[in-house]
């Protein structure tokens, strides 16, 4: 079984779309793990997104991400990490196709709702970035 770290970011927990996240996900056959709000602070929303450090966004985007309180949460199952990519839809939520996350909730290229690992790599390195091992049930 694959698990997948998944981040309801700060602008989507203060529109009240973590639920929404959530049974999307769920009603894909997804399974929680771990489950917890955070507050990052930008040297953490740094430390998650240190592979964009070079990237013209990223310091808006880091800003973003310790604005406010996220959801992080570890999702399981078969090709996981993929099934969550779907249901996120493209970065851009104007490329994002109908019926994403994105495309339905997203305001903007940086404000789009949810973060998904994008690799078995990212996953590696995302889930323990969050979660012990007492933390994943
Ligand atoms: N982002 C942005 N401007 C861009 C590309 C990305 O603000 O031109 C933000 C956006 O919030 C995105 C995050 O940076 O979700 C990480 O970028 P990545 O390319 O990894 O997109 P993702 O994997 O989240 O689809
Ligand atoms: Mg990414």
């Amino acid at each position: 079984m694959e698990q997948t770290l998944v981040i309801v970011k700060p602008d989507a927990v203060a529109r009240r779309l973590i639920g929404e996240v959530i049974r999307r996900c769920e009603a894909e056959g997804l399974v929680v793990r771990g489950l917890k709000m955070v507050a990052l602070s930008q040297r953490e929303a740094e430390g998650f997104y240190h592979v964009h450090r070079q990237q013209p966004f990223f310091g808006s985007l880091t800003s973003f991400m310790a604005s406010g309180p996220c959801i992080a949460m570890v999702l399981e199952g078969e090709g996981a990490i993929r099934r969550v990519r779907d249901i996120m839809g493209a970065t851009d939520p104007l490329k994002a196709e109908q019926g994403t996350l994105r495309r339905s909730f997203a305001t903007s290229i940086e404000r789009n709702v949810v973060h998904g690992s994008d690799s078995a790599e990212s996953a590696a390195f995302e889930i323990p970035y969050f979660f012990s091992r007492v933390e994943l049930l």
